[in-house]
């Protein structure tokens, strides 16, 4: 890999052209009298000249530079970066599909329909839910979608309620989207093993309390094993329960936040149903609903009415559109196909596959890594830099020096609540060999903290780039090159 590959303008050669398309026998229009003179270029565009081989060892190149689940381990804690089959890349290329248009008339588009009807019940018997929006381009999304639909509900019964009450251990979604509905987030404090402490809980909960917001198992790895006693306080004070359904990878087939109480999910496509994801790609957030909730949906709500796929839009108690057309189809395409080829056993496996994962990497980095809490864990474990401390070593050096080993780092300083916290979750994708290599690695790096911190202080040294400056890449990103 050269390490400063040169952009495409500067190998442009003049002259030089991929393709020659040779002269066309239509005749040539005036361009003149198409376009008006004021909107046509006066100098033709700077356009890059390079030959066919150039150009595709240019990009071949760059491609390279990705570090994808295709290339390589990436345990990435809460982002379940599994890896897709790539059945469901060709399922979403139909061109049944691909050669839609969203304003069809329904009556042509029977199949497309019946994908997102049969979609939305999959999503809801999954969840444990009575109703399921499509809509939602992402889990945040999602959350901006139930809080949405909470608040309306609160609204039809005349009440006004104020607060959403977030865990300490909750993604930072959470907060933002309670203050972008203009509702205040309430903290609850977690207790010495990684639960909510019912006891806050209760002292937060009250007449003012819209919702709390919550993940099962939490970012800790860890199952709210208090889920009724939870539900039952925030019921009692008149609010509703939001899932944050990012880990759903842990649960599938085996529980349903429906069950556990909840009143609202979303579930987020790109996570837990095997669709590409990272780079901030397409994604999918369902939201699934109890059967009070239901007239709230955004529209428009795929229906069916016996014999015809049609789309519903009158629904006058609805919180309106959130996404234009139909939410992310390609997205929904695959991660229908993948539900459909795993089937309800193959899901339970794939859960109690990533949980088995999980631990089998936390009982075997334990030794080295500090574990902030005891017992087992779900599909993901927390790990710290504590023991690496006080050789000057930290959660993100140990991420740079993975990345010599040609490992995606785990998540680092997340759960904010764990001090130089390593979030680890490997996936049920992923076979013993490469569990294996991974936790080589870990246990290397941990051995060299003691013997030559400097090292791994100073790593990456085996990538293109090594220690970025991340305070200036953050403050005063250069997103363009200039000759
Ligand atoms: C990823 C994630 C979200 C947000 O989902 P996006 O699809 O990235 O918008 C919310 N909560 C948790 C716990 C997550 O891991």
């Amino acid at each position: 890999m050269k390490e400063n590959q040169p952009t495409i303008f500067e190998i442009s050669k003049p002259g030089r052209f991929a393709l020659d398309l040779g002269k066309g026998d239509v005749p040539a229009c005036d361009l003149e009298t198409l376009v008006p003179a004021h909107l046509l270029r006066a100098k033709p565009a700077e356009l890059p000249e390079v030959s066919q081989p150039d150009l595709m060892r240019h990009y071949t190149a760059l491609s390279t530079r990705n570090f994808g689940v295709d290339s390589g381990f990436y345990p990435l804690g809460s982002c379940t970066m599994k890896y897709n089959p790539k059945v469901n890349e060709d399922v979403c290329r139909y061109p049944g599909f691909t050669d839609l248009h969203p304003l069809q008339d329904p009556e042509s588009a029977q199949g497309a329909l019946e994908l997102l009807y049969n979609m939305a019940q999959h999503l809801a018997e999954l969840a444990g839910m009575d109703a399921v929006t499509l809509q939602p381009a992402a889990g945040a999304h999602g959350e901006l979608t139930g809080l949405k639909i909470i608040k309306a509900y609160h609204r039809s019964r005349g009440e006004t309620r104020t607060k959403v009450i977030v865990p300490d251990s909750a993604h930072g979604t959470n907060p933002a989207t309670a203050t972008v509905c203009g509702l205040e987030t309430v903290g609850v404090k977690s207790a010495g093993d990684g639960l909510v402490c019912l006891e806050a809980l209760k002292a937060a909960a009250g007449p003012d309390t819209a919702a709390l917001m919550l993940t099962n198992p939490n970012t800790l790895g860890l199952f709210e094993k208090n889920i009724r006693e939870i539900a039952e306080i925030i019921h009692d004070a008149g609010g509703l329960l939001y899932y944050d359904g990012a880990n759903m990878n842990a649960i599938m087939g085996l529980a349903r936040p429906g069950d556990m109480g909840f009143d609202v999910v979303h579930l987020n496509l790109h996570k837990t149903f095997a669709t590409p994801h990272g780079g901030g790609g397409p994604g999918s957030g369902p939201v699934g609903v109890k059967k009070p909730l239901i007239p709230f949906l955004p529209v428009p709500v795929p229906s069916f009415d016996g014999q015809k796929y049609g789309l519903d839009y009158d629904r006058p108690s609805s919180i309106g559109r959130i996404h234009s057309f139909y939410g992310n189809f390609g997205v929904i395409v695959r991660a229908y196909a993948y539900i459909r080829a795993m089937g309800p056993e193959g899901l339970r496996q794939v859960s109690e596959d990533a949980v088995l994962n999980a631990n089998y990497c936390l009982s075997r980095l334990r030794e080295d890594y500090h574990a902030p809490f005891a017992g087992n864990c779900l599909h993901e474990c927390v790990l710290t830099a504590r023991n690496q401390k006080p050789f000057g070593v930290k959660a993100l050096d140990i991420a740079k020096r993975l990345l010599d080993y040609g490992y995606h780092p785990p998540t680092i300083y997340f759960p904010l609540i764990v001090e130089e916290a390593l979030m680890i979750e490997p996936t049920e994708t992923e076979s013993k060999e490469t569990l294996d290599g991974f936790i080589r690695a870990m246990r290397e790096i941990a051995a060299e903290a003691g013997t030559d911190a400097a090292r791994i202080l100073s790593a990456p040294h085996s990538t293109v780039a090594g220690r970025l400056d991340e305070t200036a890449a953050a403050r005063k990103p250069v997103v363009r090159w200039k000759p």
